[in-house]
């Protein structure tokens, strides 16, 4: 057996598993098998270091550990170390582990248009807005403004990555929400309790449903059941819009590519990163 995983904690409700196992099952890769990998920070290290010999040919890092996984690994893509954290890691027969960011390249391939020459906001500072950034700058955008609710942190990734900190959300052609603002969204998804819940997380963005009109193109990296409230405003004013699940289905098929050499089955990881009933997972 050929083992794949996703390294997180919590990990529980990554959709990763299912969309993995469903990609394998589709190429006949019946000797292969994705499952979660719940690892407090305390045990990452050790833990990881741990599944080269454990029949591990790979792993997907989320929440909290992206930065660990780069720290640990022996080498590193120049694009991994340059944002400074790692979503994908490979461990090669002697041990070696090599990390690789996929969430970059899949930013760009889920925004399905090239950002050459466009003018784009951030929104947040953290982990994924460092690759959102660094793919903006290096596929040409003109400008890249970064806005945080902790200005400092907007600051310090200008100066380290590029870009220019703002106060306020700005005025551009595309908006990436990078925040996790849109992860707890309303249970009931319709009516009056709807839209006080969208716009008052609209209202954490620092935006107004008004404003979101402003953007051709929205991304939100945030996924849910069902549309974020960024992109219930967006819709609503025309925008064309990318989801949190299609830029996790495009990660997740450059990591399958680089693990498995296969050319990814994107049509049948998404629609399992989509499915509600997640029994193919582990
Ligand atoms: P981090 O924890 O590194 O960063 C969180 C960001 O959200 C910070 O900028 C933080 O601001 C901001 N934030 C948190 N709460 C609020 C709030 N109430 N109001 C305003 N801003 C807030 O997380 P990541 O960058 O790793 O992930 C961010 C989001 O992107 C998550 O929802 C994650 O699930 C999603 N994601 C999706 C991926 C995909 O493939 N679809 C890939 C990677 C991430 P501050 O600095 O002020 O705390």
């Amino acid at each position: 057996m050929t083992r794949l995983g996703v390294l997180g904690w919590p990990v529980a409700h990554s959709r990763s598993p299912a969309m993995h196992n469903a990609a394998l099952a589709a190429l006949g890769m019946s000797g292969w098998r994705y499952q979660r990998l719940p690892v407090p920070p305390h045990l990452f290290t050790e833990t990881t270091r741990g599944l080269a010999g454990s029949g591990f040919l790979g792993a997907n890092v989320t929440i909290p550990h992206k930065q660990a996984a780069l720290a640990l690994a022996d080498q590193a893509s120049p694009a991994a170390r340059e944002i400074g954290a790692a979503n994908t890691l490979t461990f090669a027969p002697d041990g070696t582990i090599t990390a690789e960011n996929t969430d970059a390249p899949g930013l760009i391939e889920a925004l399905g248009r090239s950002p050459c020459g466009m003018r784009a906001l951030v929104l947040g500072a953290g982990g994924s807005a460092r690759a959102v950034v660094w793919a903006l700058l290096g596929e040409g955008a003109r400008e890249v403004s970064i806005w945080n609710r902790t200005h400092a942190r907007a600051q310090a990734l200008a100066r380290e990555l590029g870009g220019r900190a703002v106060v306020k959300p700005e005025p551009a052609e595309l908006l990436v929400n990078c925040t996790s603002v849109g992860l707890e969204g309303p249970t009931e998804p319709s009516g009056v309790e709807r839209s006080a819940t969208d716009a008052g997380a609209l209202n954490q963005l620092g935006m107004t449903f008004d404003q979101i009109g402003e953007f051709a193109d929205v991304v939100d990296l945030a996924y849910q059941s069902q549309p974020t409230s960024l992109l219930v405003a967006a819709s609503a004013q025309g925008a064309r819009t990318v989801d949190g699940l299609e830029v996790l289905v495009a990660q997740g098929a450059l990591s399958f590519e680089l693990w498995t050499g296969r050319s990814a089955p994107r049509e049948v990881m998404a629609a399992a990163a989509r499915a509600k009933d997640d029994d193919t997972g582990l």
